[in-house]
Parts: structure tokens; sequence; C-alpha cells
């Protein structure tokens, strides 16, 4: 169960390497796959936004054709489903695709053609899988009713929904507005990047402002909660809303901690927002750039705040809760996946003396 995972921040590093090979792009530092995934994670994790950006600059460089993005997009859906992932929302922003010339339109059919070659695949080896596309509008540029008319026209054929990614500090939710009203009177799905690196002004333009229905990251709602000496907690009235209407937060840990919205694993908010009954999802943000899958997501977490089975069931069933699928479809998953998966797992650890182990199962 994903809901945040960018499509360029998951390449695999051998195809990186052999794509940029194929278009004669000479900004890899390395020519080495190995080389090449230790190299994002260790600047990554070198604290340093700058450089943790520009790694977007070689994935995207390389995904500007069809061919690229259909490749892209099947070994996505392949790594994920052999991760244990059932179900996944992956986003990418149209626009970031047409340096090339390709127009936004063939952008999405192949990264949807992708998906759909991804997923018989992933059947076939036995490990099914329904990823959905969310289509993503940079906050800094003026296309996003563009990108939003772009998710309405292909909703019937694997697109989710919307998202706006991208600096908050400066960049305001407000020129963004109309995208989001059409997505709202077409009655369809909505998520903003908000309250990952900026506080809770974000947060509320997110919600109050343009309705977004989940909130990514959202990880600065901790600014309105106060934990007082002895323990007791107090929401501020935004904090409040967003628990009462159970908004949903797409928690992103390693990634929150590699651009130092949070300074390290044991510290991330997401430990403190389950305990407090906020709908915490666990997710990867960019399984590339940060090193992770969502089952080391999941194992970290669980050693760092003592979770078991039963804790990660509760995020995986909030997150297909908050899916932008139907509910027939979400139902069908937490029901016949989901909870018979984790219920297999707490049979099975209840034999053994320790918990969950270093592999996080079915998500
Ligand atoms: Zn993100």
């Amino acid at each position: 169960m994903l809901l945040h995972d960018h499509l360029d921040g998951g390449l695999r590093p051998a195809t990186l390497v052999e794509m940029a090979a194929a278009i004669g792009y000479e900004g890899l530092p390395t020519k080495s796959p190995e080389e090449m995934g230790r190299r994002f994670v260790t600047e990554a994790s070198g604290l340093d936004l700058v450089r943790y950006l520009q790694g977007f600059a070689h994935t995207v460089a390389v995904m500007q054709t069809a061919e690229a993005l259909e490749r892209v997009a099947r070994e996505c859906v392949q790594d994920l489903a052999e991760d244990g992932v059932v179900y996944a929302e992956v986003r990418f922003a149209p626009e970031l695709h047409t340096e090339a010339g390709l127009r936004l339109e063939p952008v999405v059919e192949s990264v949807l053609a992708g998906f759909g070659a991804g997923m018989d695949l992933a059947r076939a080896a036995g490990r099914p899988i329904v990823v959905r596309a969310l289509l993503t509008a940079m906050r800094t540029a003026a296309r996003s009713l563009e990108i939003a008319r772009l998710a309405v026209h292909y909703r019937d054929a694997g697109v989710a929904g919307f998202d706006v990614a991208g600096p908050e500090a400066g960049y305001p939710l407000v020129p963004h507005l109309e995208a989001f009203n059409l997505v709202q009177r077409e009655s369809f799905h909505a998520t903003v990047h908000a309250g990952e690196a900026f506080g809770l002004p974000s947060i509320w333009q997110a919600l109050q402002l343009c309705r977004a229905e989940r909130l990514g990251h959202g990880v600065r709602i901790l600014d309105d909660i106060t934990v007082h000496e002895d323990g007791g907690v107090t929401l501020g009235r935004l904090a409040s809303y967003v628990r009462d209407c159970r908004v949903p937060l797409e928690l992103c840990p390693t990634s929150n901690v590699h651009t130092r919205a949070v300074g390290n694993l044991a510290e991330h908010p997401i430990g403190l927002l389950r305990k407090l009954g906020f709908r915490a999802t666990i997710n990867t943000d960019n399984r590339l750039m940060s090193g992770v899958s969502l089952s080391s997501e999941m194992a970290g977490c669980a050693e760092v705040f003592g979770w078991g089975w039963a804790e990660l069931k509760w995020l995986s069933i909030n997150a297909m809760k908050s899916a932008f699928c139907d509910f027939d479809e979400r139902l069908a998953l937490i029901n016949g996946v989901i909870k018979p998966g984790y219920d297999a797992l707490t049979a099975e650890a209840a034999f053994r003396v320790s918990g969950p182990g270093t592999s996080a199962g079915p998500h």
C-alpha cells in the first residue's frame, strides 16, 4: 500500500545508466550502476537538499521519450510488486517530460502503457498489483489548470488524481486555485505536497483553500501539536481538524530525514501521529534518491518505534482507506488481501520469540 511515490525518483540505477548512454547524456557522475545507486543515497544522506534535488535532473533528462517513459513505468510496477506492494499510486509531472518535443498526452499515455504492461508481468509472476497514476503540477510553474484537465481527461484510463509539488516557501497555492476548483467540479481527487519543509500556513492553504483530500507529507502538522511535560497532548485548531476529518497524511520518513524536515528516523512524527490516531500512512517518496523500498521504510520504523505487525497493518489499512480508487476496489483489497495477509503474519509471529523481523511482508 503506497500512496506517495515519484516515478522520476524511483528508477533502477542500471536503467538510468543504460538510458543515459543510449541518448548520449553526459551528466551522470559515473557509468557504474552500483556506484550510481550509492551516490544518490550518499548525497541524499549528506543532508544537502539542493544536491538531493539535483538527482532529478539526471532522471528527468533520460525520461523524454515515449519508450523511456514506458520502460521506467513498467519497471516501477515490477519493482513495487517484487517488494510486496499490492496497490500503489505513483505520481509524475507530465510537464517535465516534454523537453524533447513530446506533448503532454503522449507523456501520460506512455506512462499508463508502462503501468499496464508492468501489471500484466507482475500478475504473470504471481505478484498481482494495482498501480494508478497521479498527475503532478509544479508549484513554480503556471500549468496547473492544464495538468488538472489532463488528469480528469485520463481518469478512466488509469489516472487516480491530481497533485501539486515543488518548493513551498515563496510559492503559495493561490495561483493554482483554479486547478483545484476544476478537480472539485469534476468530482475528482486531489492531494498536494504541503507541510513538508514549510509549516502550518501551507497545510491550511492545501486543506481550506484548495480542499485537497490528502496531504503529501503534512509532517509539519506537528507545529500545531503541543506535548506537555506530563505526557499530555494539546492539538491546535488545524491539527484537530486534520485528525477529526481523518485527513490522510502521506508520510515519507527517510525522505524527510534526507531533506532535513526531520533530524533522524527516531524523531520522525509518524510515531507520535500514529499514537494520537491521525490517519497516518507510510510511503517511500523517492526510492532511488533515498535508497529505500516500502518494506525497508516499514522495517526501519518498526525498529525505532517498536512496532509489530499490528501497527503495520493499521498503517496499511489507513493507506488503502485513503486511496483514490473506487470504494469497491479499496474494500476488496482490505478484506481480501491486506487483512488476511497481516493476520497470517501475526499468527506466524506468535510462534516466534522475536517481533516482525526485518521483512515487512505484504503492504
Ligand atoms: Zn513527494
